[in-house]
């Protein structure tokens, strides 16, 4: 293994869900839906298929309706105006996107600055491109970002932030004046900003998502990054996008040509007919899964964990001080299936800082109510 890769092993992911297979236990852990997205969508992939759409090479932009149905969502939903042909890239999910950025606009040394806990690939895919990553620890029980502490990060090295709001897995949303701050940071360092927006329809509260590159000065130095796997519950098709300048979004083709060059054919012609859904998807996705969040918190916290209540995402921080003190978050999580049939993941693996994660632990709600139920009444017989 090169050297850039070191300590990256296998992702939690793929470990707590082939514990989750193994001993049969409830998965909260690795972040998907247990029910698919909507059949109109799925019969619109059929179709695809069937009519001979995408079975061959797409273009390596992504299909033009594809293009044009990113381009008319964030239009909708931001008022933002992009030109389909440049300044919208399709790619394998959002995982694809944040490589491909890495890659296109990081030089060997270059420092990015990210709030840890981050996704795991952040970590990795700075490193591949031979990066160094400055992390800022957001801290419970708010998680709200240091800004102070953000501009004094910053150094002649800093090539770019990568933002991720709302925040896997904290559930952390930024505010407008967070926005604002980072924008005017961005632009008074003449910064390039990496924004990764997955989970930019699951906020709950009222909480509203509002893009980066929507605030002035950021229009030409963000990279906005999005998916259709959390939106629309499928996170096996890998249909991602980058919307930002023309100039950025060349760069990450370049690097993205030469990662996968295209991806997932027929369903980006499925996908653009999610993107168009009504409103009434939307809102009713936020609505159930707020519901879901309300179902779980309730259950974490009778069980005993102190519960981080996310205003985004699908996933909610918990801590195990008050349960298991002296326990760290990966040896409670690689016990708890045996304990008591539930996964969960430790978000101590999402830090540099070895520490600063310690005991804490997510949990994914993006499961049947009952699930819920059943795996929050699991953890109170155990810990009670
Ligand atoms: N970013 C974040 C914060 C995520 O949580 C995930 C997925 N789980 C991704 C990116 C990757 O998205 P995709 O599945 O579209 O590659
Ligand atoms: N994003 C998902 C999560 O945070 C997992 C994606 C993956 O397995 N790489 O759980």
């Amino acid at each position: 293994l090169n050297r850039r890769l070191d300590g990256l092993g296998t992702t939690i992911f793929a470990e707590m869900s082939a514990l989750a297979a193994a001993t049969g236990a409830i998965n909260l852990g690795q972040g998907f839906p247990d029910t698919d997205g909507p059949e109109s969508v799925r019969e619109a992939a059929v179709r695809a298929l069937r009519d001979g759409r995408g079975n061959q090479y797409p273009p390596g932009t992504g299909v033009p309706e594809l293009r044009a149905a990113i381009v008319a969502h964030q239009q909708r939903f931001y008022g933002l105006a992009f030109d389909p042909d440049t300044e919208v890239l399709v790619t394998a999910g959002a995982t694809e996107a944040i490589a491909a950025t890495m890659l296109a606009l990081l030089e060997p040394g270059d420092e990015v600055v990210a709030f840890e806990p981050f996704y795991d690939s952040y970590a990795a895919c700075v490193a591949m491109a031979g990066a160094v990553r400055v992390p800022l620890t957001l801290r419970a029980p708010d998680f709200r970002p240091d800004l102070d502490a953000l501009r004094d990060a910053i150094t002649p090295r800093t090539r770019l932030l990568l933002l991720n709001s709302p925040h896997n897995p904290t559930g952390m949303v930024l505010t407008p004046g967070e926005l604002a701050a980072i924008a005017e940071l961005a632009v008074e360092r003449d910064l390039i900003v990496v924004t990764d927006e997955v989970y930019e329809h699951l906020t709950f509260d009222g909480t509203v998502h509002t893009p980066l590159i929507a605030l002035p000065g950021m229009r030409d130095r963000t990279v906005s990054i999005s998916s259709a796997g959390k939106t629309f519950s499928f996170t096996g098709w890998k249909v991602g996008w980058v919307t930002g300048s023309r100039e950025l979004v060349a760069a990450v083709r370049t690097a993205k040509q030469f990662l996968t060059y295209v991806a997932s054919g027929p369903f980006q012609y499925a996908v653009a007919e999610a993107l168009a859904l009504p409103d009434a998807y939307y809102t009713a996705l936020r609505d159930d899964l707020q519901a879901k969040r309300d179902i779980l918190a309730t259950g974490l916290a009778a069980a005993g964990f102190e519960v981080h209540r996310p205003q985004g995402t699908y996933f909610i921080t918990t801590d195990i001080a008050p349960l298991a003190p002296a326990t760290d978050a990966l040896t409670f999580c690689r016990a708890l299936p045996e304990r008591c049939g539930v996964v969960a993941v430790p978000n101590s693996v999402f830090y540099d800082h070895p520490t600063a994660g310690r005991t804490q632990v997510r949990f994914a709600f993006c499961k049947q109510h009952d699930v819920l139920e059943e795996a929050a009444t699991r953890l109170r017989k155990a810990f009670n």
